[in-house]
């Protein structure tokens, strides 16, 4: 009867499937985001995410690369990309790569996380020496690279299908394919927000053809711009239907729309409950994903921490060097980390239980628990 009291009336019919393992409809999704009843939301979320994970929260121990903001698509909600009176423009060499990755030799990460934008003067042997430099300098670690849109630049590049392209970058040294690319499956934003990237059908192809190799991918959402709710639903809908179909999603990130520095700039910022309700609703309308994220830089600890009871199993990484959300264009202080020993106390703090894992979700025991005098857990950082 506990159940039926916190979501009431209106979600009861949505209670009784969840129980029941069904899968959620179109209409159970426009419902969930309409619903007052928040709570009652992220209670449905949770039965989902403690029956397939318990009260274990997965973190990664990984450093990001941002290998260029020189990018040619001009994405109405983007504040990483060059430009006048924004970010100065910069290219990474494979030298200023390796200095990043040694600046952090001693940290023992399992995963580098590389994205940059679209730069039409690198040619196609810069992104397998990238590759390769990252293999070089952290030997067994996974890199997750590359959204699908830079796949379609590389493979342009490079004068070759995306097919072949993907291949040569995982002979060099590709692991997976990170979320990205596309921010929400529907024509009418892409038209209106980033029309010069590739199209969601173009993004799906790419997904494909990672599937088909044999690449894992990870999948986001951006939220909180123009899209409506019904159009958030079909793009999870249409995540589900290419996860019943390939199987070689790892885990969704709902990523909130932050308007600082872009040209939305009128847009609000994202709310508590967009950021809860985002999650929970992934989790319960992707059912066949095993883990939902909470990317902490976005949502902020302190919502990351809430999110662990609306669905989220997964608090990202320990994260350095993020350069795609800023504030005030301060270049000065870029580096966003939570040190491991924050992320566990964070985790904790929040009643579930933190769990090193690598990227395919295996768990990583450690003969000694990552230690730091007892800190506070950071204010949020990405948020105006
Ligand atoms: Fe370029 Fe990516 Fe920013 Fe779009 S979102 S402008 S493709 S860096």
């Amino acid at each position: 009867m506990l159940h039926e009291r916190i979501v009431g009336d209106e979600l009861e019919p949505i209670l009784r499937k969840v129980q029941a393992g069904e899968r959620l409809s179109f209409d159970d999704g426009v419902l969930l985001y309409r619903t007052k009843n928040l709570a009652g939301v992220g209670h449905l979320a949770n039965i989902v995410r403690e029956r397939k994970h318990g009260a274990k929260t997965y973190y990664v121990r990984n450093q990001h690369i941002n290998y260029t903001n020189i990018c040619n698509k001009f994405c109405k909600f983007c504040s990483f990309y060059a430009k006048k009176g924004g970010p100065a423009p910069y290219e990474m060499s494979l030298d200023e790569v390796r200095m990043a990755l040694r600046k952090h030799k001693d940290e023992p990460i399992t995963e580098i996380h590389s994205v940059g934008g679209i730069n039409p003067r690198l040619p196609y042997s810069y992104y397998m020496d990238l590759l390769r430099v990252m293999k070089e300098e952290r030997p067994g670690v996974h890199v997750k690279a590359f959204t699908a849109v830079e796949i379609a630049e590389i493979a342009r590049v490079g004068k070759v299908s995306m097919e072949q392209a993907l291949r040569d970058l995982i002979e060099a040294g590709l692991d997976s394919l990170p979320g990205g690319g596309i921010e929400i499956l529907s024509d009418r934003v892409h038209e209106e927000l980033f029309g010069r990237k590739l199209r969601g059908e173009e993004w799906l192809e790419v997904a494909r053809i990672a599937a088909k190799l044999g690449l894992k991918q990870y999948a986001t959402m951006l939220y909180g711009h123009i899209e409506t709710d019904e159009e958030r639903v079909d793009h999870l809908i249409q995540l589900r239907e290419l996860q019943d179909e390939t199987k070689h999603f790892l885990c969704m990130t709902p990523l909130s729309f932050h308007p600082e520095n872009t040209e939305l700039e009128e847009v609000p910022h994202p709310t508590g409950d967009d950021d809860l309700r985002n999650i929970a609703v992934s989790r319960l309308m992707l059912d066949n994903f095993d883990h939902i994220k909470s990317f902490w830089i976005m949502n902020s600890p302190a919502v990351t921490q809430v999110a662990l009871w609306y669905g989220a199993d997964d608090a990202d990484g320990t994260v350095f060097e993020y350069e795609i959300t800023y504030e005030d264009g301060d270049f000065g202080n870029k580096s966003q980390a939570l040190h491991p020993a924050n992320m566990v106390a964070m985790i904790r703090e929040a009643g579930r239980i933190p769990v090193e894992r690598d990227s395919h979700y295996n768990e990583i025991v450690r003969d000694e628990e990552p230690s730091l005098p007892p800190q506070r857990i950071p204010l949020p950082m990405a948020r105006a």
